[in-house]
């Protein structure tokens, strides 16, 4: 809503930097450029687009220190985790970069249909769709763009990121980091504009489509207008991922992953476990070695190499996490760790590592997302009752399942309701895997091939 364009940082309060909203003629003479250079970037060749991205690519490596220190002034992030989302980045945009033209081929389907279609010769082609605007969030303010501007590029498309509020200099980053790579002006900007005035951007005829990462409230509202609009979009929206863990499992293994499955970038992931479903014979043993696990992680400055937790990256962020632990406390859960500010950190926004035993329904941390370091713990008597729990969500993102026992994998491979299972680790994304959700947490898919076809006006050429 009414956030200001600020820097703000999370483990001080400090205000570094305020930001002047874009006016309307700044925002249409961004929206004439992104259009302008669409029509002369969807007749470049795959190889001009590849000479772009991998340049990008080697000037993010140089940068960064330098970015990795200003994504932890914004958002809080420990910066080592800071440096490696960088180098993620580099190495998508050198996947896609290396890989679009082999996944955006031209297609010919066999040549009995073609016939029976009544062409003579009729191929598939993966045309660019357009300017398309992403909206996106601060949890990992460069991962969550590049992940739609690597591919996006590469298929021909140009973009207008409207970043969160919180982290403008990442942003204004961005555009500049393509712009030295040799982008003709236009075909990557960032909006320095409020979510109110996103609105008018998507409904502008030049804007082909929209891509949103972030809270299930935000993507209502652009996919409505896009709805409206009749525009193409992509959600990808919260997730409250299930994190079972069976007799069979390695237990030693699933307590040393479950800690930073819950507690990566701050326990501020869309893809972070946040609900930890143990089946009763080993519940007791993994809530004991879980516990202590948290409890021994190191919270404080995360520009600090040895902190593993850092601040939440608002206040107001901290609010609402401290809101969903009081209503579970008072309707009887009790915390086995945490369940406060840390007493030594007066400045800064930070929350101790957090595990929640006794869980009901009525609970807000039950239904909600949780955005912080919190842990919410849950017993199952057996597989089903596992599945059921697991499924109990309204959100559908990632999902994580230890056991080896291999007629368990087969029943939640085919029963967990998520866009991912993964057995025996934690989520992760990466370039070659399809990434999204189902039911409120969003619908078509980033990364891989399925990803970089989202944004394509998937086209048949018939020849009669
Ligand atoms: P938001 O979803 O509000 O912000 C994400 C992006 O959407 C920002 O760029 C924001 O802009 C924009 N936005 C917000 N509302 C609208 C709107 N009505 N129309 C157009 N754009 C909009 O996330 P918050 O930072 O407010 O976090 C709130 C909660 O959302 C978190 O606690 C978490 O549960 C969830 N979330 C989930 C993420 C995930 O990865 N799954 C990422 C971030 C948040 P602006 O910053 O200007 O408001």
């Amino acid at each position: 809503g009414t956030m200001p364009i600020a820097t703000v940082n999370p483990a001080t309060g400090a205000t570094l930097e305020t930001f002047e909203a874009y006016g309307g003629e700044e925002v249409e003479r961004r929206i004439a450029a992104a259009a302008a250079a669409f029509d002369h970037h969807r007749t470049t060749t795959f190889a001009e687009r590849a000479a772009l991205l991998h340049r990008a690519a080697d000037l993010l490596d140089a940068d960064r220190q330098e970015i990795a220190r200003t994504m932890t002034t914004e958002m809080g992030k420990p910066v080592a985790a800071a440096r490696a989302e960088a180098a993620k980045c580099a190495r998508t945009m050198r996947w896609y970069a290396d890989r679009a033209a082999g996944l955006l081929a031209d297609e010919h389907p066999a040549g009995s249909d073609v016939a029976d279609s009544g062409a003579v010769r009729a191929v598939v082609r993966y045309r660019p769709l357009g300017v398309v605007l992403a909206v996106m969030p601060w949890n990992f303010p460069l991962w969550q763009v590049v992940r739609f501007a690597a591919p996006a590029l590469m298929a021909g498309n140009t973009g207008l990121l409207k970043h969160a509020s919180n982290v403008p200099r990442t942003a204004l980053y961005l555009e500049d980091l393509f712009r030295r790579a040799g982008y003709p002006e236009g075909c990557f900007q960032t909006l320095l504009i409020g979510s109110a005035a996103v609105e008018g951007v998507l409904r502008d005829p030049r804007v082909a489509a929209a891509t949103l990462t972030g809270s299930e409230g935000a993507g209502r509202a652009v996919a409505s207008v896009a709805g409206d609009e009749i525009k193409k979009t992509v959600l990808e929206l919260g997730g409250s991922d299930p994190y079972l863990v069976m007799p069979s499992a390695d237990l030693d293994a699933a307590v040393a992953t479950a800690v930073p499955a819950r507690v990566q970038n701050n326990g501020q992931s869309c893809i972070a476990a946040k609900r930890f479903i143990v089946h009763s014979e080993v519940h007791d043993a993994f809530r004991d070695r879980f516990t202590a696990a948290m409890a021994a992680l190191a919270v404080g400055d995360p520009m600090d190499e040895a902190v593993d937790v850092g601040p939440l990256a608002t206040e107001q962020g901290r609010a609402d996490l401290e809101e969903l632990v009081d209503d579970a406390l008072a309707q009887g859960a009790a915390a086995t760790c945490g369940g406060r500010r840390p007493p030594g950190l007066a400045a800064g926004w930070y929350y101790e590592p957090t595990v929640l035993t006794g869980i009901a329904e009525g609970m807000r941390v039950h239904r909600e997302e949780v955005f912080g370091p919190v842990a919410a713990l849950y017993r199952a008597g057996d597989l089903d009752e596992a599945i059921a729990l697991a499924n109990g969500t309204s959100f559908g993102l990632g999902s994580n399942a230890w056991t080896r026992d291999p007629a368990e994998v087969e029943r939640l491979s085919r029963d967990l309701q998520a866009g991912g299972v993964f057995f025996n680790g934690m989520t992760v994304s990466h370039p070659a895997l399809p990434f999204g959700g189902v039911k409120r947490s969003g619908y078509g898919r980033e990364l891989s091939g399925h990803g970089i076809r989202e944004f394509c006006n998937i086209t048949t050429l018939w020849h009669g």
